[in-house]
């Protein structure tokens, strides 16, 4: 069974849980507070700090396993795909990348662009905290 990440918007706190159903698309309840409709599946380009972020870290999410990440269009889709399942919002700077992945322009020369931009791939709220456990969704 696969482990996801899920980030609740109201405790800004990473809880880690047992997926037992991997393609069902609910979100679970946060274990703190019991809310459900703010958790937010995490995907590590966006949770982790690294500076290294880049759009084919994006490729690394397991749900992407097996994708051909040499293939920037299959890799663009599938990230739009992934957002939209997890109703994320990517932001104008992250779909504008994508249309050009998908329109064949060379994914570095995008990302150099994004980083010009001053967009961060770790922006966002202050880093959630990580609760200890796993849980079962
Ligand atoms: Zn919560």
């Amino acid at each position: 069974m696969p482990i996801y990440e899920y980030l609740c918007r109201r405790c800004n706190t990473i809880f880690q849980f047992l997926v037992r159903n991997p393609s069902g698309s609910t979100a679970p309840v946060c274990p703190e507070c019991g809310e459900g409709d703010r958790m937010e599946k995490v995907m590590s380009t966006f949770s982790v700090k690294s500076g290294s972020s880049s759009i084919e870290d994006m490729a690394d999410d397991p749900s992407l396993a097996g994708l051909d990440t040499e293939d920037p269009k299959a890799m663009a889709s599938a990230i739009r795909r992934m957002a939209d399942e997890m109703g994320e919002d990517l932001g104008p700077e992250v779909n504008e990348a994508l249309s050009r992945l998908e329109a064949g322009e060379d994914p570095e020369k995008i990302e150099r662009d994004l980083e010009e931009s001053g967009f961060d791939m770790s922006s966002g709220s202050s880093s959630p905290s990580r609760a200890p456990g796993l849980y079962e969704a």
